[in-house]
């Protein structure tokens, strides 16, 4: 395990957002695991319910659910996932969402979260994710409007369908200041855009994308086009003149593309 102090960072757009995730850690398979009592204090539905306090969108619990108005569902999963450092836990936070507005779809985000316990995991985890999924999932997904809420909002012609795009801030995890950013934003994701408008067919689509790189290296690229992988992305992703620097780095990025008149 790459070990690195965590520097969260918040860029574009102005205002902030979402995210992406943080999917593979250097880790085997997932495994599910009960709530550990033992570390103690604040739940990541408790930190939900309380972030949607904050951005005073009213809610209630049905079973494991957070519902919203217009009977948007949220639901936070969370894994364990091996670590090879000791002291070092690592989690995996899902979240989802599902209502008459995604057309029953299940979007979902993920982030990852490391640190010495599963709390502070999980708090690194939650934190990311509210940086900037969480925003794109209200803003997309939700009437709600705030200042916190707002999303950049690009609308995107493919051959026969338009959307509106609601792009989270990158989120980048590093040291110093960020080696990947300046591509990323000039060069990366517009060709992914450009990517995305000509070969996507009509409907609602969600984008994750994470880049991490280590000794001058990019050492991973994984874009997720509606959770699934998208290789051709990632490819063209890898192509991209990145400059990573010497100290581990990596940057997320999450994006809901609605269909035009749902948005
Ligand atoms: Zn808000």
């Amino acid at each position: 395990m790459i070990m690195f102090r965590d520097t969260l960072k918040k860029w574009w757009p102005p205002k902030h957002q979402k995210a992406t995730d943080d999917p593979a850690p250097p880790v085997a398979a997932a495994q599910t695991t009960p709530d550990d009592g033992s570390i103690g204090t604040e739940s990541t539905d408790d930190m939900l319910a309380r972030a949607l306090i904050q951005h005073g969108v009213p809610s209630h619990r049905d079973g494991s659910a957070h519902v919203l108005p217009g009977d948007l569902r949220l639901l936070l999963v969370l894994e364990d996932h091996p670590s090879t450092t000791p002291g070092n836990h690592v989690v995996a936070l899902e979240l989802r969402a599902e209502g008459p507005r995604t057309d029953g779809i299940v979007v979902s985000s993920f982030a990852a979260g490391f640190g010495e316990g599963r709390q502070i995991a999980a708090n690194q985890a939650f934190m990311k994710m509210l940086l900037s999924a969480f925003h794109v999932f209200l803003d997309a997904l939700t009437e709600h409007t705030c200042s916190q809420c707002e999303s950049a909002m690009t609308r995107w012609s493919g051959n026969d369908a338009t959307w509106t795009a609601y792009d989270g801030a990158v989120i980048t995890q590093q040291t110093g200041s960020s080696a990947l950013l300046d591509t990323y934003l000039t060069h990366a994701w517009p060709a992914l855009r450009r990517l995305f408008e000509q070969t996507q067919p009509k409907g609602l689509h969600w984008i994750g994308v994470f880049v991490a790189s280590f000794h001058n290296e990019v050492q991973t690229v994984e874009v997720l086009l509606d959770s699934n992988p998208w290789p051709d992305a990632t490819d063209l992703l890898s192509r991209q003149p990145w400059t990573p620097g010497f100290e581990y780095e990596s940057a997320r990025h999450f994006v809901i593309v609605m269909p035009e008149g749902n948005a």
